[in-house]
Order: C-alpha cells, then sequence, then structure tokens
C-alpha cells in the first residue's frame, strides 16, 4: 500500500513510502530464525529497488525502516532516487556501494 508518492521526472526525483503486508521473506525468517532488531526483507527492498531503478532509468533505492522480523505489523519501506551527479560508489550506505572487481572475484 502507498504512503506517499511525490514523482518529478524532469528534476530526476523519486520519492515514496511504502507499507507491505505478508511478507513470505518475514515470515520466513521468523519460522526459521526468530526475531531480529534489523529488517529483513532484503529480496523485495532489491527487487523494487531494480524495478523502478530500470523503469525510470536512473537510480532508486528502496531501504525498508521497520519490518515484521522487529514485531512491526508490516513492513515499511522508504524509496528514493541518488542525488544527480552522485556516482553510487560514493553513497553512504555501503549495501549500495558496487563491488569492486576485487570483491567480484572472491564472491
Ligand atoms: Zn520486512
Amino acid at each position: 500500500m502507498t504512503k506517499k508518492l511525490d514523482v518529478d521526472p524532469v528534476a530526476g526525483r523519486f520519492e515514496m513510502e511504502v507499507v507491505w503486508h505478508g511478507s513470505a521473506e518475514a515470515e520466513e525468517h521468523v519460522a526459521v530464525l526468530g526475531r531480529t532488531a534489523h529488517p529483513s526483507c532484503w529480496m523485495l527492498a532489491g527487487y523494487a529497488s531494480g524495478f523502478m531503478s530500470f523503469a525510470l532509468g536512473h537510480d532508486v533505492y528502496f531501504v525498508e525502516q521497520s519490518c515484521r522480523v522487529m514485531a512491526n505489523a508490516c513492513a515499511r519501506l522508504w524509496a528514493k532516487t541518488a542525488p544527480r551527479g552522485v556516482p553510487s560508489s560514493t553513497l553512504t550506505c555501503p549495501i549500495f556501494r558496487p563491488l569492486t572487481s576485487r570483491e567480484r572475484s572472491i564472491a
């Protein structure tokens, strides 16, 4: 369910707040590993990020803020575009940093 949507294609801005109910990823996490203090719907956030980045033609990142594994009723995610002109390699969140060639050869 979309809670907020702000799109300006000319400025390259996309912001979205979304709530997801019934995440199978969260349910499996709770069933197998139990609750945690951190969100766990990595595949859902990655899928949404990749889909919206492809659809809009520039990087969009969905980051889960709360999750059912944290004993919340649902997953709440925020999505934002990367600032224009800022290479993804300089983003502060390391999970969105592209792998170096050395890291790719190890993975
Ligand atoms: Zn979740």
